[in-house]
């Protein structure tokens, strides 16, 4: 059969001296070729009923890692500590998250995907995590990306469980925000010793699992980085 075709969301950037980008970590790209899908980045375009044809294309959706999501998209003022906003990749991926949840294609999420997840689907977040629930947990890791730097307990019996094959992760972490209200139709699936929400899945029957850590960056070394793109490519 050929490579089920998997839409990657990318970050587009505004930095000061160069041109605005579309981009995305190789890594992504790396962990769904060697799992078997087929990557298509998608950038945020601003054409009209972008989201629905996108969806048209592909059988999977990849929702990456980037920017802090927009708080006035869950009805809150910025925090100070509110980091880069991508008002973009916002506009694109808000109904486009909600097109795939509705017609029930898998989705895999990370990092800023789960948390894009959990606004479009109603939920809010903390805006920042060091200012508003501060723990001995170092989530914004100074070590580099393939390391682990704090452990997750999945629940039992969830997706997330079976895929870890044990009671523990070692999971990498590089986010200063994370889940306050989880949206309805989304469960958590596991959490950092701190009690910070690391993962949910969907509620439904549909493939639907996000996580707080990246392990796009982790699968070269970590089986169970790797399973987590097996099965969602395997899903399609
Ligand atoms: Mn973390």
């Amino acid at each position: 059969m050929a490579a089920r075709v998997v839409g990657i969301t990318s970050t587009s950037t505004v930095d000061a001296g160069k041109p605005p980008q579309h981009i995305l970590n190789r890594a992504y790209v790396t962990a769904v070729d060697r799992a078997g899908g087929l990557p298509l980045v998608l950038p945020s375009s601003e054409v009209e009923g972008a989201a629905e044809r996108c969806l048209g294309i592909i059988d999977g959706l990849l929702l990456s890692g980037g920017a802090d999501v927009n708080p006035a998209l869950y009805g809150e003022p910025a925090h100070k500590e509110l980091g880069r906003v991508d008002e973009l990749r916002d506009g694109f991926e808000m109904p486009l998250i909600r097109a795939a949840v509705s017609q029930g294609l898998p989705i895999f999420a990370i990092c800023r995907g789960i948390q894009a997840l959990n606004v479009a689907l109603g939920g809010a977040l903390f805006q920042d995590l060091p200012a508003q629930r501060p723990s001995k947990i170092a989530h914004s890791q100074d070590l580099p990306r393939c390391q682990f730097s704090h452990t997750v307990q999945p629940v039992r019996g969830t997706r997330l469980a079976s895929i870890a094959g044990g009671p523990e992760m070692q999971v990498n972490s590089f986010h200063h925000q994370a889940l306050r209200d989880v949206a309805d139709g989304l469960q958590p699936t596991a959490y950092a010793p701190d009690g910070v929400i690391e993962a949910v899945e969907g509620t439904g029957s549909s493939y639907l699992v996000a996580v707080q850590f990246h392990p796009e960056e982790t699968a070269p070394h970590d089986e169970a980085s790797r399973r987590l793109f097996e099965v969602f490519v395997r899903a399609l």
